[in-house]
Order: C-alpha cells, then structure tokens, then sequence
C-alpha cells in the first residue's frame, strides 16, 4: 500500500482544523537513522500565519474566561493521555529526531513533568494582597493571561521544548501558537491533537509548519503579545532583536558551549561514565552535552583512555533498535559541517584520540558519525569556541582549578557546566566563579526540573524570565496592582 503525495504533506492546525497550507514549496522529512522520507513539510506562508494568530485572537478571548481550575483540569486529562502513550511519544521522537528509544522515553517524560507542574496553575498564578497599607486602603496584586503567545522550536527535543511552553502558556489561559522545527514536525502535531483531545477548545491551540518566513511572520504580527524561542544563537539574537522591536515579550533560548572539569581527585570511573552519556547520548544534539572536557593536573591521561575506551563500547545504529546508544546527526548537511569542524581542529593543532568518521562508511544509509575525541585542544581553536552539536569531544589540559574555570569563563556561551571532584571546597569554588546557569557536581546532564527555571547565561540565552518553574509562570501572565479604599459605610 503505497503513500500518496496528499498523504504525505503535512498540514498546519488552524482553528481546530487540520489544513494545507497555500504554499507549494516543500521540504523532505527523512528519517535520520535510514534515510526513509517519512513526510513533507509545508513552508508556510505569512497569509497562513496571520489566520492561525486571528484564530488565537478569536479564542483567547473566552478561554481567558474559564476559571483556572477548569483550564487545570484540562492539563489533567492531556497528562493521562500523554501517560497512556509514552511508548507510542518515543518511537516517534525516535523515528524523526534519531536519538535512541532510552533517551526518547526520558525526553517524553520531561514533557510530562510540565505538565503536571502547568496543572498546579489554580495556586501557580494566585496573587497576593497588604491589607491596611495606608488608613483605610488595601493593596493586591492579581494575574492575567497575556494574551496570544508563539512558541518557535528546535529539532534536537521535538517533545520536551514544545511541552515547556504550552503547557504553562495554556494553563495560564493564553492562547497559542507553535512552530514546530522544520526537521522534526510530527512530534508536535501529535501533542496538539492530544492536547485537543483533553479539551483544549478550537483556537486556543494552533500550530504552523514552516521555516524564516513563518518565524518573522509571527515575531512582527500585532497579533502576537509574546514568544517563546528555543535554538541556534544566531537564531535566538535575531529573534529576541525582532520580537523586542515590536514590543513583544520575548523568552529566547539559544546554543551552548558546555565545559566538564575534571579534578584530579575526582572518582575516575563515575566521571567518565557521565562524560560519554554527556558529550555523546542523543548524539551530542543537546544544549546541555558536555562538549569541552577540562582535565586538571595529573586525570588527563588517564581520562582520555577511559574515554575513549568508553567510546569504543558504544554501539551505533538506528535508535528504534534496544541496545543501540548512539543514534544519528539530523542532517547529512549538518554532519558535512561537523566533519569539517574536526578537520580544521586538526589543522589547528589538535591531535585525535579517537576517531569517529569510521561510522560515515559503515554505516552508509543514516547521518551517523561515531564518537570522537580531540585531545590537546587549546581554548583559542574554533572546536573549542562554536558550538557542534555532535558526538565530539574537545579535552583541554589544565594546572589547576583556577586555570580551569577561567578557561570555561572565557566562553561566550554559559548555557551549563560541570565539575567532578570529591572536594566540597572545589565544588564550592566552582558554584561560586563559574559563569554558566546550570551547573553540575558529578552529575552529566544537570537539566533543572520542570518547577525550576532552566537558565542559561551569556550568549545561551536572550531576554529576562527563563522556561519552565516560576519563571514560566511569571513569562506567560502579566500583572496588575490595585489599590483600592471604599468611603460608603462599614465605620
Ligand atoms: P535552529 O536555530 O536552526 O532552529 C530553531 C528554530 O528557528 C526552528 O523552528 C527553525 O525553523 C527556526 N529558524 C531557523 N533559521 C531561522 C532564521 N534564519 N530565521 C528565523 N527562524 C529560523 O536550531 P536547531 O538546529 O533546530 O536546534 C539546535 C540548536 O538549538 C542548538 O544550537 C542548541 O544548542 C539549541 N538549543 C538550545 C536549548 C536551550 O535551552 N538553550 C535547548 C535546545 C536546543
């Protein structure tokens, strides 16, 4: 039974329908494991946003109006669904975005923790009030909705990062609208049906296929109040940049550079097991991969052994596979790229220690590119400084903790860092000077839970209020404060 091209297409979900966009260009969606086309994507047009935006408009205004604990009970029921299909969620994260089932399944639950933090929304967004704060006048702060929001998405968590906007955007009573990443698509179609099936009402909930032109479109729509960006730096600038300008409320989360220091007192074994899960789990393709290790003192030699012994082990393949620990990049291009990187990193001086390019041959029909390490990197090379976004590690040798954390300091990026030492006083040290939002002690991936904020610095990260926690809570409602005294009767 074959697929037809109207199949195939994609559509965009507009007022609680499912249509096609007006647009004839088109982009394949490929399986990056296999090279299978599983969809095409519609670039949508800027006419398409402006109907999903006036829907919104349209929605928003009785949506506002449901009492919070009905729009928290909604958040209930999409949890249940979403519970009842955490399988049926990671083989399609799997399948489009190529990390292993292992990683899908915990991505998949990420997005549930937010929510069933988003379904706390009835005491999230109470306000509070000081009775008496002059003879006779009361004081009270109350919150409300800020209207119409637009949440612009990345491939690399094609359920986490949609879930850590809509949930609390619609529990907060905004309506919204979601622009999935061109290269991961269906994940978020099929949270948007599960959030329609909850009962989220036709409009509140919109969702638009497309590329630059639907994201400048909707960061200059009047319609709009405020965006939600997760991606690329240079993405992230410009739209914090755009959406500022047009007097929007921008949240704009972008790349990473994120460095591991190694202490020599660390616990060798524990350390290297959280580097590879790090620096290599989900191919690198996360915000949070350890991407730079930094080895203090007399660990490096010793570490690079591990690692690449670590790096050895790792069975590559399709991640719909048990077993399998290394998926696909997303992207021929985007590998191309990589390659690339690795070669100027050699040129500049670095020495490979263990070569991961073997994967491209051996496994011709995905995007796959193996686990590789570059060791005597210095901070000043362009493997150390941009962002890869692949199974790379870059492993820098330093005298001491100071020298270490200056080294991490000098990033531009400061999105996560980590330090491995048995030393509270180094630990503390590290908490201390290091400039990076999420930091971990002897733990890989230090990703904030769904009621903590996820705070990158620097260039990891434009505007004020972060995701998720009270920052999201604060982000998608607005305030007012009133102050009120009455002169009738009641003496
Ligand atoms: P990307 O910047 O290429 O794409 C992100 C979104 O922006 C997509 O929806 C895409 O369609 C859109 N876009 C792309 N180019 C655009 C342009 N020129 N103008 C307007 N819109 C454009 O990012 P990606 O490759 O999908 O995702 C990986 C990046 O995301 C990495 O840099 C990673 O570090 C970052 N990321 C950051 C976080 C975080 O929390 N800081 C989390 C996940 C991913």
């Amino acid at each position: 039974m074959g697929t037809t091209v109207q199949e195939m297409r994609l559509k965009n979900f507009i007022g609680g329908m499912w249509q096609a966009s007006q647009t004839d260009q088109v982009l394949p969606v490929p399986n990056p494991a296999t090279g299978e086309l599983l969809a095409e994507v519609p670039l949508s047009t800027a006419a398409d946003v402006d109907r999903a935006v006036r829907a919104a408009r349209e929605a928003f205004e009785s949506w506002r109006e449901v009492p919070v604990v009905e729009r928290a009970r909604v958040m209930f029921r999409w949890r249940e669904l979403l519970v009842q299909r955490v399988e049926e969620l990671a083989r399609l994260v799997t399948t489009e975005n190529g990390k292993t089932l292992d990683d899908a399944r915990g991505e998949v639950w990420r997005g549930i923790e937010v929510v069933e933090f988003a379904a706390g929304m009835p005491t999230l967004m109470q306000g509070y009030v000081s009775p008496q704060v002059s003879r006779g006048i009361d004081m009270e702060m109350v919150r409300y909705p800020v209207g119409v929001v637009a949440g612009i998405v990345p491939f690399n968590f094609p359920m986490m990062v949609p879930m850590w906007m809509m949930p609390i955007a619609l529990a907060a009573g905004n309506a919204f609208v979601l622009k999935p990443s061109e290269r991961t698509p269906l994940t978020s179609m099929r949270l948007v049906e599960l959030a329609m099936e909850a009962g989220i009402p036709e409009g509140v909930l919109n969702l638009v296929h497309g590329g630059k032109e639907v994201v400048d479109a909707l960061l200059t729509h009047p319609g709009v109040d405020a965006v939600s960006f997760v991606g690329s730096q240079p993405v992230a600038e410009h739209v914090y940049r755009t959406a500022a300008a047009a007097g929007k409320r921008v949240q704009a989360l972008a790349g990473a550079k994120n460095h591991h220091i190694v202490m020599p007192d660390a616990n060798l074994e524990g350390a290297v097991h959280a580097i590879r899960n790090s620096g290599f789990g989900s191919a690198g393709q996360r915000c949070m991969a350890c991407s730079v290790v930094v080895a203090v003192g007399s660990v490096g030699d010793p570490l690079v052994e591990a690692l690449v012994e670590a790096g050895d082990r790792m069975r590559i393949g399709n991640g719909l596979e048990e077993g399998v620990e290394l998926g696909p990049l997303i992207r021929a291009e985007h590998r191309a790229r990589v390659v690339e990187r690795i070669h100027q990193g050699l040129a500049e001086g670095a020495v490979m220690a263990r070569d991961g390019r073997d994967a491209m041959e051996r496994l011709p029909q995905g995007f796959f590119l193996g686990p590789t390490i570059l060791d005597r990197v210095n901070p000043e090379m362009t493997v150390a400084r941009e962002e890869l976004f692949a199974p790379v590690l870059s492993v820098i040798r330093a005298d001491s903790l100071e020298e270490a954390i200056g080294v991490v300091n000098r990033s531009r990026f400061g999105n996560s860092a980590v330090i491995y030492t048995e030393s509270g006083a180094a630990a503390r040290m590290f908490r201390e000077t290091v400039q990076a939002g999420m930091l971990g002690v002897n733990v890989g991936v230090p990703v904030p839970m769904a009621f903590f904020p996820f705070s990158g610095w620097k260039n990891s990260f434009y505007g004020d209020l972060h995701a998720t926690g009270r920052d999201g809570v604060e982000f998608y409602t607005r305030k007012k404060m009133v102050t009120s005294r009455w002169f009738g009767g009641g003496r």
